[in-house]
């Protein structure tokens, strides 16, 4: 196969002047065509290699979502270098971590605040050289440490470089930092191969084309908006990619792009669902009425068409109006968000894959989506599992293994070539993949059930009043829940009781609001076991947060971390007994 740099190249070519990327410059959309990224590109890689750049030197990447993204991306590795993608979410230790495990020499970093992180720990760094700065060069840093991107790549345009080293596709081109649920961050090493293995595989499984519109919100650090939101439409199929400014702007770009295709988490869904409903309630009962009946039609009766016509429609024109599909992955959609969408003509294909993958293992197809499952698994990635019913795979996807740490990756892949996803699951007789639980994850009740929390968890969720929430009772007779009240939804409520809703401690310990809260948890979980039924529960005045790393850069829980940090509430719902979780 060809080096990502190389499939670009070609794809470049072929849709020279089409616009590759589109930025928010002030108040409007620009556009950047395959001709000038390409261009870019070569700079990019030039003024590396103008300043020593070594075959296999890492350099970190440290930036929001924005062109320079791409033609750092493609520059370093057209150079012969390693990509090393830090989460901007990333504290400066984590940073600095990241920084120091993979010896980056360079860093390419956004903006002052990313810069800043650096300039704290630069002593601990003694592998860096050179900072290259996409704004200004904070004053935290000496001069001769940090260069401005614009003066970088005009030296690389001046160098007069213009062949560039053999690169093999079978090397690693990025090394990819997950922080894991628990511990120090990992590095994930990938090569050229294993994305566009995967790049290839996934667009044979999901119709992306050159007419192709994406809007890109989740971080190109994490590796499944690098795949799907960009190697795959923009290396591979000659599409166009839009970024949004902020998850903040969503709403607002997703009206000026007006994407085709959507590449989200399954937050996004629960978030517009929130909203629409929220909206439907504010407009009074009738309008209430009319969407839950909307909701109730059958696809292809007279009902539904005038649902369509009624409340579907201003839900589309929510997306922009043209949406054809959106991908879910990096955590489980609740089958609930997933019914809905469809019925109101937006199909979500859910998929599955982690970071050690490519990512992409199994996604649903336009033609053939089975909700609640995570779809058939891509051209070439077998998928077996194991005894105790955790999914294996293998397949031209894989890892070569993690970044100095070779008893990590013996863990990882076994003799006989089998990557252990830590997930368990099950087959279905047509070959659709269903995720059942995670090894780790899996709560044993005192009486023995296993409980997987995630499915629990993802349900109480769907109340409106039900921000985030996390299961516990590992060892317990009954499992109980924390539960980050959503404020916006529950402050109407609490004026209504006559309660202070800025006195939140206050508010939370008040009986009818637990009350409410009960009602909630009673009614979303209406359908679960017996043994999985929450029966205490505990309200937290504040929200589970990245900042605290309680929340992982790609949104999962850290539930080590939550449970530390919460401890005492824990111990609450248990008042006789230690907590072993
Ligand atoms: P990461 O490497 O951070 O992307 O995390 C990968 C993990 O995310 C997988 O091992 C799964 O546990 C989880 N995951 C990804 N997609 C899904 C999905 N559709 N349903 C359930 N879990 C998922």
């Amino acid at each position: 196969m060809l080096t990502l740099p190389h499939q670009f190249f070609l794809t470049a070519e072929r849709y020279a002047n089409k616009p590759a990327l589109r930025w928010k410059s002030g108040d409007e959309y620009r556009d950047l065509t395959y001709a000038q990224v390409a261009q870019a590109v070569r700079a990019v890689a030039a003024a590396f290699l103008q300043a020593g750049l070594r075959p296999h030197d890492r350099v970190a990447l440290l930036s929001e979502n924005r062109p320079e993204w791409v033609m750092a991306d493609l520059g370093i590795m057209l150079a012969g270098g390693v990509v090393v993608p830090i989460h901007t979410t990333f504290s400066a230790r984590l940073a600095a971590a990241v920084l120091a495990d993979s010896g980056s020499r360079f860093l390419v970093a956004s903006s002052a605040d990313q810069l800043d992180k650096v300039a704290a720990l630069r002593e601990e760094l003694p592998h860096l050289e050179k900072v290259i700065s996409l704004e200004l060069c904070p004053p935290s840093l000496p001069a001769n440490f940090c260069r401005t991107w614009d003066d970088f790549l005009e030296q690389g345009r001046r160098s007069g470089i213009h062949s560039f080293p053999r690169v093999n596709p079978r090397d690693v081109c990025s090394i990819l930092y997950t922080s894991g649920t628990t511990g120090e961050p990992k590095g994930v090493t990938l090569t050229h191969d294993n994305f566009q293995a995967n790049a290839h595989a996934a667009l044979q499984a999901i119709p992306m084309n050159d007419r192709d519109v994406l809007l890109s919100f989740l971080p190109l650090s994490h590796v499944f908006e690098r795949l799907g939101g960009y190697y795959a439409p923009v290396v591979g199929a000659g599409g166009t990619v839009a970024f949004a400014r902020s998850v903040k702007d969503l709403a607002k770009n997703l009206l000026e792009v007006r994407p085709t295709i959507l590449i989200a988490v399954p937050r996004l869904f629960e978030k517009i669902h929130e909203t629409a409903w929220q909206t439907a309630r504010s407009k009074g009962s009738l309008a209430l009425k009319l969407f839950r009946w909307a909701f109730r039609q059958r696809p292809g009766t007279p009902g539904h068409f005038l649902a369509d016509r009624l409340v579907f429609r201003r839900l589309r024109a929510r997306f922009g109006g043209r949406l054809r599909f959106a991908i879910s992955g990096g955590a489980a959609l609740s089958p609930e968000l997933a019914h809905f969408f469809a019925r109101a003509g937006i199909p979500i294909l859910e998929g599955y894959g982690m970071t050690e993958t490519s990512p992409v293992i199994s996604v649903n197809r336009v033609d053939r989506n089975k909700v609640g499952t995570v779809g058939l698994p891509l051209e070439g990635v077998k998928v077996r599992l194991a005894g105790d019913g955790e999914i294996l795979i293998q397949g031209p996807n894989l890892t070569p293994g993690y970044w100095g740490k070779p008893e990590a990756t013996r863990e990882l892949i076994d003799r006989e070539g089998w990557l252990h996803t830590g997930d368990l699951g099950f087959l279905d007789d047509d070959g659709f993949l269903t995720i059942s639980g995670r090894k780790k994850e899996i709560l044993v009740t005192a009486a023995g059930k296993n409980v997987w929390p995630d499915p629990i968890e993802r349900k109480l969720e769907i109340s409106p009043f039900i921000a985030q929430s996390m299961v516990v009772g590992d060892g317990q007779i009954q499992l109980g829940a924390l539960i980050v009240p959503e404020w916006e939804a529950l402050e109407p409520a609490l004026r209504e009781l006559g309660l202070d809703p800025s006195a939140r401690e206050t508010a939370l310990a008040d009986a009818r609001v637990r009350e409410l809260f009960r009602r909630e948890i009673d009614q979303t979980t209406a359908d679960v076991a017996e043994y999985e039924r929450i029966a205490r529960f505990a309200l937290l005045p504040r929200e589970f947060s990245q900042d605290r790393e309680e929340i992982t850069p790609t949104m999962k829980k850290s539930r080590k971390v939550i449970a530390e940090h919460f401890r005492q509430d824990i111990e609450s719902l248990y008042p006789a007994r230690k907590i072993p979780h």
